[in-house]
């Protein structure tokens, strides 16, 4: 198919050189041999003696005029000037002459034709820049649909996913709505517009976005923002326009949009060339999301690996305004995944999946298809009829030696501190009063920095803290360092994140809550700081004396070594409950409440 289209294409460009130059040289003659007659300049002086000539126009290099009998049928005549002094001795002489001028058909041809071919050249590569061809993709370029991929049936299903089950769990909701958007809305249950999928690369995004249209055998609609980025201004926003129609037309469908980040980018103003057609496509877009409605039976998926550089205006209410985080697999999804894909090569019966899974560490979904891939590899190369646990081994090492940086893969030793380290972080949760509930620990590093992280889930919303609840929170900060030093005897650089957050909460309790004793209640410092969720970190203007900014840092320190004592005391105590859970987490990578009773909140407050 494609083939057809560039022979076509260039037969139409030889085609249109060459009608092109005929024409032009036809012209040419045609102008110079037709109607007109064309004299020697001699003929023509003769003629001028004897009154033959009617009316003449004296032009640069020729003369032109109508005869008064034709001659050959023609009434007008050209002739090419000749010098008036030699005219006059050849005539005198009685010779025959004509004027020659040095235009030759080449010359001919260099000025009729290279602007001919030029314009052309120029249209052909407009064409082209436009991802089309011909006349016909000139005329429709909002309709075009040369990189809109649909799908009517996708043929994934949910159980070609693995590892990824608290997003499969969320997405299911998506499919029931699908399937049957009328009881959805009975049910009063509202679709929220966007949803969001957001993931390192590689963990399935896409595979899931397609799966939820084969689970619920709808259209699926794909586009990626990468492809918005070189194409000429409006063609974007009409791209999006004709999307979404034609998703209108067959509804209930799915519009997935991958790599949302490259079209979403927070628009920072300075930008090179592209930065308008950007704006312009997101924009569109963020009309499109404002205009639909949510029971039309469409349902938009997202795909980012960056969250953090998405345009703050795609995430506000009523736009892609629910997230699902699509995280790296921890043991036991590496080895769900791994049999999806060992399916599709012979396997030793032998083979010890869970070992694989064991010492792949880190890996993605992508990885471990890869992993299954190139051991298929090895046991070709070495004639082997079946793939053995040996070319897994040796795979893996491959992979681990390419991706390295990516993942970051720990040592042993390392892992186990993380461990503590997190594990600190939700034992002090779970010990103190009015803290958010653990919800997950993991230790599968994550690709910003993070070598592991402990999610705690706010059960309400909150609008007053108190001073316990912020100075307990400096606990839970401070706990990763003290389980640390609790079991290691030494501290790390791991903590320094969680020391600068403490440092902030210290710092506001004493500058801007009036918390501090000693201090008094007066406001210190007006600057919001990042701490509640504003991200302005303006310059903070200092309006008190030297003496006060002293206080003000004893009291932070005070306030940060008090939170630390309070954390290792915690610890201290929960001494068992520290190490039996670092034993789990080692094991499973990621642990939940239900995994390990002990990280359930002791006391609920108030009520
Ligand atoms: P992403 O969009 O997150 O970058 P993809 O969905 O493109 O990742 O994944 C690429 C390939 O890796 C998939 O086609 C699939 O073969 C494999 N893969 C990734 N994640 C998973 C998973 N969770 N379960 C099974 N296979 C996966
Ligand atoms: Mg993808
Ligand atoms: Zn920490």
């Amino acid at each position: 198919m494609k083939l057809n289209i560039e022979n076509k294409k260039k037969f139409n460009l030889t085609y249109a050189l060459i009608a092109v130059a005929l024409f032009l040289l036809l012209q040419n003659f045609l102008a110079g041999y037709g109607a007109t007659e064309r004299l020697q300049y001699s003929e023509f002086l003769k003629l001028v003696e004897s009154g033959g000539v009617e009316d003449v126009v004296v032009k640069e290099s020729t003369v032109e005029g109508t005869l008064k009998d034709p001659i050959n049928d023609h009434d007008r005549f050209v002739t090419t000037r000749v010098d008036p002094d030699v005219a006059r001795d050849l005539a005198r002489q009685g010779i025959e002459f004509t004027g020659g001028t040095e235009q030759t058909i080449f010359s001919t041809l260099l000025s009729y034709i290279l602007p001919a071919v030029f314009f052309v050249g120029i249209w052909f590569f407009l064409m082209k820049r436009m991802g089309g061809g011909g006349m016909g993709r000139m005329a429709q370029i909002g309709k075009s649909k040369a990189k809109v991929y649909v799908e009517d049936e996708t043929g994934v299903t949910f159980e070609d996913v693995a590892g990824v089950d608290a997003a499969k769990q969320e997405l299911k909701e998506v499919v029931a709505f699908l399937k049957d958007k009328d009881r959805f809305g009975r049910l009063g249950a509202r679709m929220p517009k966007g949803t969001l999928l957001v993931g390192p690369p590689g963990t399935g995004k896409t595979l899931l976005a397609r799966a939820v249209a084969g689970e619920a055998g709808v259209p699926f609609f794909s586009i990626a923002g990468s492809e918005f980025v070189e194409m000429f201004v409006g063609v974007g926003a009409a791209r999006v326009r004709d999307l979404f129609e034609q998703a209108r037309k067959v509804a209930p469908c799915i519009i997935f949009i991958d790599e949302l980040d490259s079209l979403g980018k927070a628009r920072s103003g300075s930008t090179y060339g592209g930065h308008d057609e950007k704006e312009q496509t997101l924009n569109q877009l963020l009309n499109e999301l404002d205009g639909f409605d949510p029971t039309s039976g469409i349902v938009l998926l997202a795909a980012t690996n960056r969250p953090e550089v998405l345009d703050p205006a795609l995430k506000r209410a009523g736009r892609f305004d629910r997230e699902i985080v699509v995280d790296r697999p921890d043991r036991v999804g590496r080895e769900a995944i791994l049999r999806i894909h060992l399916k599709k090569v012979t396997e030793d019966p032998v083979i010890d999946i869970e070992k694989i899974a064991a010492i792949s560490v880190g890996f993605t979904g992508a990885d471990l298809a890869n992993l299954v891939n190139e051991a298929a590899i090895f046991a070709t190369r070495r004639d082997g009829k079946q793939v053995k646990m040996e070319d897994f081994t040796q795979a893996v090492e491959r992979i681990i030696a390419g991706t390295e940086q990516r993942t970051r893969l720990l040592s042993t030793k390392d892992r186990e501190r993380v461990a503590y380290h997190e594990m600190g972080h939700a034992l002090a949760a779970a010990s103190l009063p009015g803290m958010d509930p653990v919800h997950k620990i993991s230790i599968i590093p994550r690709s910003i920095g993070a070598l592991g992280y402990t999610m705690q889930r706010p059960t309400e919303d909150k609008f007053l803290i108190t001073e316990d609840e912020l100075k307990n929170r400096m606990v839970v900060l401070m706990a990763g360092r003290a389980a640390e030093e609790l079991i290691f005897g030494e501290v790390t650089t791991g903590a320094a994140d969680d020391l600068a957050k403490a440092t902030d909460i210290a710092r506001q309790i004493v500058t801007r809550y009036g918390m501090a004793p000693g201090l008094g209640q007066a406001v210190l410092e007006a600057q919001r700081s990042s701490f509640l969720g504003d991200s302005a970190i303006g310059i903070k203007q200092k309006d008190y004396s030297e003496e006060t900014a002293r206080e003000i840092d004893t009291a932070i320190r005070q306030l940060i070594d008090s939170a630390y004592t309070q954390a290792k005391s915690i610890l201290e105590e929960r001494n068992r409950d520290l190490r039996a859970g670092v034993e789990l987490l080692l094991a499973q990578e990621t642990i939940t409440p239900d995994d390990f009773p002990a990280l359930e909140p002791a006391q609920t407050p108030g009520n």
